[in-house]
């Protein structure tokens, strides 16, 4: 089954929500990276997360970035989505290693540990929006509830979970964001609370094959919910040659006449995707040539 999202809003409008599986992305940036258990986790909540925030932006070429910067082992992670469901992303240290936390689970508060959470939109304005909070619990999902509720003063409800099977390949990993709207009156509040109460984790609903779907159900099937539009999410990078030659000539001629003086093919890396990419000699005289 391949990764997807499904937007749905309930109450008359009252609350957008937004469900995903992402399995397959999670994987694909496992064996991308080659992550540790722990660094799977925590990449993979916040790729998911990632997901469901970039189909909420409306323009084609909105993309989004969710940064954390932190004083735990992982040292930080990043990810890229845009508003089509594509998502890349990489943790600074993919080899962090953890003993689990007292539940039992995958310690990803202990990876990140203190640190801040940045909100970046670029909307195709002329400055990009900015949002950033102290991360909470280095959960994730608790620091994007955080972050809507003082950033954007939107009250939401941030579910995300990884489970890795035996072999610590990806088995699951998914999530929700439940949204209020402005307007929405107190009696729904008050039923949705409830709704989100009976959820203890996403990773036990995860791990009882819960579908998108039925998360929503679960949430806000007693409250008129209607399922809006169900988008294909996946990694996927944009870097190739082409790119990245030109990222090389922005270096500027001195630096590249350097590197040719240096008369040693040279490699560079995508951190999104893991890619390397190789330039000999002559490419890199070729890339000067253009440069000038
Ligand atoms: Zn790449």
């Amino acid at each position: 089954m391949s990764d997807y999202i499904v937007r749905a809003t309930a109450a008359n409008n009252q609350i957008r929500a937004f469900a995903a599986t992402t399995k397959e992305m999670v994987e694909h940036a496992r064996t991308a990276h080659n992550t540790s258990p722990v660094a799977t986790a925590a990449l993979g909540r916040l790729m998911s997360a990632g997901a469901m925030m970039g189909i909420m932006m409306k323009g084609d070429k909105d993309i989004l970035t969710l940064q954390i910067q932190c004083s735990g082992p992982i040292g930080g992670i990043t990810v890229t989505a845009d508003s089509k469901g594509n998502v890349k992303g990489y943790v600074n240290n993919p080899n962090v290693l953890l003993h689990a936390n007292a539940k039992g689970k995958l310690d990803v508060g202990g990876a990140l540990d203190m640190g801040v959470l940045s909100v970046i939109k670029d909307l195709g304005l002329k400055e990009p929006y900015v949002g950033q909070v102290e991360l909470k619990t280095g959960e994730i999902g608790d620091d994007l509830t955080y972050y809507f509720a003082s950033s954007e003063q939107v009250p939401s409800a941030v579910g995300l979970g990884v489970l890795m099977d035996k072999g610590n390949t990806v088995r699951r990993a998914g999530g929700f964001i439940v949204q209020l709207m402005p307007f929405a009156e107190e009696s729904v509040i008050v039923q949705l609370e409830k709704n989100l109460a009976e959820i203890t984790s996403v990773t036990s609903l995860l791990d009882q094959d819960y579908t998108p779907e039925m998360i929503l159900e679960k949430l806000l099937g007693n409250l008129d919910m209607e399922i809006k539009e169900t988008v294909p999410t996946q990694f996927y990078c944009n870097c190739d040659k082409d790119r990245v030659s030109k990222a090389l000539i922005s270096i500027g001629e001195r630096e590249l006449r350097a590197l040719i003086r240096g008369g040693k093919e040279i490699e560079l890396n995508c951190h999104f995707c893991n890619t390397n990419y190789n330039f000999t000699v002559e490419e890199l005289k070729e890339l000067y040539r253009r440069a000038r």
